[in-house]
């Protein structure tokens, strides 16, 4: 058993696992250029079968747990209608949620209104991940989404109205024929609505998706290495200015608002991901659902098992991952929690690689934890290969 898993007494006297939940929606109004989620555009005929199944799955697999924190991620969960969102979240709020839950619902700008906030409001949402990417409508339009910075706007100020005190804004950088200059003059523009969380990401150009076959063809033109390093620079400096302190690599929030349920993994703690194409971390096993959506409605409604592929994951896969997960955190490892959940020191199974790290400037240790340096963090991919078990 993890040290972070809690166990609570629930009514009559059964102990219960705390957990966090993750509920997938695969429908999108369009699919964005550089997007490899398991998202798809036109196939809304599914959608309510979709949603009557979801909630099967929810209640039959969500009931025996304590729900600590809900993310409803995409897809575009604000892109189902009223019906189908009050059917959801009606089904959510079934389980045996905890009184401080973080519970957030992932939305594209120009699908929000005050209906549906309403309805979110109403069942206990506190928290809503805006995907906006940037403040240039040219660019929104490079990298095929479907609003422009008006509509987020709008949406913003509406969420705002209805009651959201806690938002997150997802941004991108290293855009096709982004400058630097725009990228700072975006980050710029958001401080000034002051959301309570922003996450800056770099464009990864995913195998799948139509970046990918651009990219190929060479007709990506992509800002250099050097500009996309200024870029994450850029990003630190001006969001630390405006009162965001980094918490992770790509994250970043005012005083209060980290995201608790993205902890949960970087932490490694467990969590229940239902859905198609949903992630399990639960009794030492990482499941994953299918990804055809025809496919699990039938099976869900056969009672069938809608699970794909379950890893056992053994001592050096738990490792492993709490070092890849915990160095994505600013605050990085925590010495005396690795031999509390590992039972071994952590110089017993890292020292040489550890020492070089740090001497290479990549990794500091300061008052038993272990993070990335900013050279680190630049280069995390490099240093988190080293910490691959043999
Ligand atoms: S809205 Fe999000 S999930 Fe949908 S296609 Fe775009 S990036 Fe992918």
């Amino acid at each position: 058993m993890f040290h972070d898993t809690v166990y609570i007494e629930k009514r009559g006297g059964i102990l219960m696992k705390e957990i966090s939940l993750y509920i997938h929606i695969p429908f999108c109004k369009q699919k964005c250029l550089y997007c490899d989620f398991p998202s798809y555009a036109g196939k809304e005929i599914l959608i309510d079968e979709y949603i009557e199944s979801l909630n099967k799955e929810i209640l039959q697999k969500g009931k025996d747990y304590i729900i600590s924190s809900i993310f409803i991620g995409g897809g575009t969960p604000s892109y189902l209608n009223d019906d189908n969102l009050n059917k959801l979240l009606s089904a959510l709020n079934k389980l045996n949620l905890k009184d401080d839950l973080e519970f957030t619902v992932e939305c594209n700008p120009g699908t929000l209104n005050a209906s549906n906030l309403e309805i979110m409001k109403k069942y206990n949402v506190n928290r809503l991940s805006m995907g906006l990417q940037s403040t240039k409508d040219n660019i929104l339009k490079n990298i095929g989404r479907v609003h422009n910075y008006e509509q987020f706007k709008e949406n913003y100020f509406l969420a705002r109205k209805i009651g959201f005190r806690n938002i997150n804004v997802d941004l991108m950088f290293g855009l096709p024929d982004q400058t630097v200059n725009e990228w700072k003059e975006s980050l710029e523009e958001i401080v000034k609505l002051n959301p309570e969380h922003i996450s800056a990401y770099s464009l990864i150009i995913e195998e799948g998706t139509c970046f990918y076959d651009l990219y190929e063809k060479d007709k990506l033109k992509l800002p250099s290495e050097d500009e996309e390093r200024l870029m994450y620079s850029y990003t630190k400096k001006i969001l630390n200015n405006h009162g965001y302190h980094q918490y992770e690599i790509s994250n970043f929030s005012k005083a209060g608002n980290e995201c608790f349920h993205n902890k949960a993994y970087w932490k490694c703690n467990e969590y229940l991901g239902l859905g198609v194409s949903a992630s399990s971390f639960i009794d030492k096993k990482r499941i994953k659902n299918i990804d055809n959506i025809r496919e699990y409605i039938k099976r869900i409604n056969n009672n069938e098992s809608v699970e794909d592929e379950i890893h056992v994951n053994d001592m050096k896969d738990d490792i492993e991952e709490f070092m890849f997960m915990g160095f994505r955190m600013i605050e990085g490892i925590s010495i005396d929690y690795f031999k509390e959940r590992f039972n071994k020191n952590i110089y017993e199974v890292y020292k040489e690689v550890i020492e070089k790290n740090i001497n290479e400037g990549l990794l500091i240790y300061d008052s038993g934890k272990l993070y990335l340096s900013s050279k680190g963090i630049e280069l995390s991919n490099y240093v988190m290969s080293d910490f691959i078990l043999t």
